[in-house]
């Protein structure tokens, strides 16, 4: 390499105490001599203006920042110790960091994951760099370390570089480490938002197509990072949230340095869970079905009970959760199991009342409140708003204001 370049790339530098981007020389080149173990992609980028900064993690790990230094790259200076930070909740809850070190370089169109690397775009507000560096070092575990046909899955390597994306970002908004930004009240709303937008736009297509042949960059975009972060939202909606950790972790364990691929996944899932999620492949990433519950009709039985009966509008069968808010302020939760499902979800921190299982090819389920009707004063189907219902504006009755 011409010898007025810094030179930054995938894996380790070998030959740093002889060329770096600091020391001077008079020859008119320089030999640069990385290695990268167990890696299926690398990145090399040089640039006669990058500075290179170093940031030993306490447990050794090196994270190296590569950039031009200059008024656009203000904020970069402040990504070392939030990465840091990010990295101990990335391993704690997506398993290990195999590596010594990473490097963020500035580069490239955007952000771009390569192993051990990733090529990032100078000249970002503070939440956009923070945002775009985690989701391309998370492409380290999905992509890299758990290297699935990413051509093949997208949706498992957009989306769940996505959700471990916003897990991590919730998680430095707790921490106040994201100045002026704030941790969600309700978690993945905007991702939601916009599966419902796509799911009626007319053109989405199921997440079993190859990449290359969405017809619009519009519905691969969507069904591949937001529709496969939903894939694990909904699965915490089926399973709980403890379920899903654990699953990518035991994930993570048995498959990384290996190729896994969809099935491998969903079988490390129903292991976890004890239940069966066939019927939740079919219709989330084989078809483009939707989902849509409504509150049907509430009565009177007599003096102590009410009967409330909920209508499954499309044709995605889900388990239900069903909360009754009473006018003395109670909060009662109801959880109806699928009977395809052959399980249930575990409720790890809150009382449910467990009711029968809905017979899947069923519209209508009756639900005996042994409840007074006037007693209550709201019915919500799914309360924590995790469901991908695609019409929430019939989740809800409210009885008395
Ligand atoms: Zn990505």
């Amino acid at each position: 390499m011409d010898a007025k370049y810094c030179v930054a790339a995938t894996g380790y530098q070998l030959n740093s105490d002889e060329v770096n981007c600091s020391l001077p020389t008079t020859r008119s080149t320089k030999k640069w001599h990385f290695f990268a173990p167990k890696v299926h992609d690398f990145v090399w980028a040089a640039d006669p203006d990058y500075v290179h900064k170093v940031y030993t993690r306490t447990n050794g790990q090196i994270l190296n920042f590569y950039y031009q230094e200059n008024e656009k790259t203000e904020n970069w200076k402040l990504l070392p110790k939030i990465i840091d930070t990010a990295l101990v909740f990335i391993e704690k809850n997506f398993g290990p960091y195999p590596y010594k070190s990473y490097s963020f370089i500035q580069g490239g169109d955007g952000g771009m994951e390569y192993p051990m690397a990733t090529l990032i775009t100078g000249n970002r507000k503070l939440n956009s760099l923070v945002g775009v560096s985690i989701h391309e070092l998370m492409h380290s575990w999905y992509q890299m370390l758990l290297a699935t046909d990413e051509a093949e899955f997208p949706w498992m390597d957009e989306g769940f570089a996505s959700y471990a994306e916003y897990e991590t970002e919730q998680h430095l908004k707790r921490l106040n480490l994201i100045p002026e930004e704030k941790p969600d009240d309700i978690q993945f709303k905007s991702s939601i938002e916009a599966y419902r937008k796509l799911a009626l736009s007319g053109v989405e297509e199921n997440l079993k197509t190859h990449a290359d042949h969405y017809h619009t960059n519009y519905a691969y975009g969507n069904a591949s990072y937001v529709k496969g972060a939903l894939t694990l939202v909904q699965l915490e909606y089926l399973l709980g949230k403890e379920v899903v950790r654990n699953s990518l972790l035991e994930y993570y364990w048995t498959w990384r340095f290996k190729h896994p691929d969809d099935v491998d996944f969903f079988r490390i899932v129903e292991k976890q869970a004890n239940v069966e999620l066939d019927w939740f492949y079919e219709y989330w990433i084989e078809s483009t079905k939707t989902v849509d519950y409504a509150i049907d009709t509430i009565y009177k039985v007599d003096k102590n009970e009410t009967l409330l009966s909920i209508e499954r509008i499309d044709l995605f069968p889900m388990p239900m959760e069903v909360n009754v808010e009473t006018i003395d302020g109670q909060n009662i939760l109801y959880y109806i199991p699928l009977d395809l499902m052959r399980g249930s979800k575990k409720f790890v921190d809150k009382k449910v009342i467990q009711c029968k299982p809905w017979h899947w090819v069923k519209t209508n389920y009756s639900l005996n409140l042994e409840i007074p009707l006037h007693k209550i004063k709201a019915i919500t189907l799914d309360p924590t708003n995790q469901l991908v219902d695609i019409d929430p504006s019939n989740n809800q009755i409210i009885l008395k204001e």
